[in-house]
């Protein structure tokens, strides 16, 4: 990290300590919903629909840890940039990431400016 000309050794230090907050917050959070992304069983005297609801909420639930599960690669994506010495560049145009960017999303691999060509 020495011959980081962006980001000094406080910023990284804090963006490094908020990459491993937000695994941790994501490793806890696929845990605690583990068991109810199992098929849902039919259980007996259920109606037909408690058995939508819960197949709905299923899939929500689903759906979430798929959102969570894909930020824990991009955040484990970031721990290895870090380690590699190469954290806080963008992925496209090796500009520097703003500092406020990474605050926000530590896992960002992208400045604002390819970011939003991504998302158009
Ligand atoms: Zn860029």
């Amino acid at each position: 990290m020495s011959n980081h000309l962006e980001l000094n050794a406080e910023q990284l230090a804090s963006l490094n300590q908020a990459l491993d907050d937000l695994e941790q917050e994501l490793l806890s959070l696929l845990s605690a919903t583990e068991s109810g992304a199992k098929p849902v069983k039919l259980k007996d005297n259920q109606g037909r629909l408690s058995r939508m609801d819960e197949l709905h909420n299923q899939s929500i639930l689903v759906a979430n840890r798929n959102v969570a599960e894909n930020r824990l690669k991009a955040v484990r994506r970031a721990k290895k940039r870090f380690a590699e010495d190469i954290y806080g560049y963008c992925d496209e145009c090796d500009e520097p990431v703003a500092y406020q960017r990474l605050l926000a999303y530590p896992d960002a691999s992208r400045c604002i400016e390819c970011q939003s060509e991504v998302e158009r």
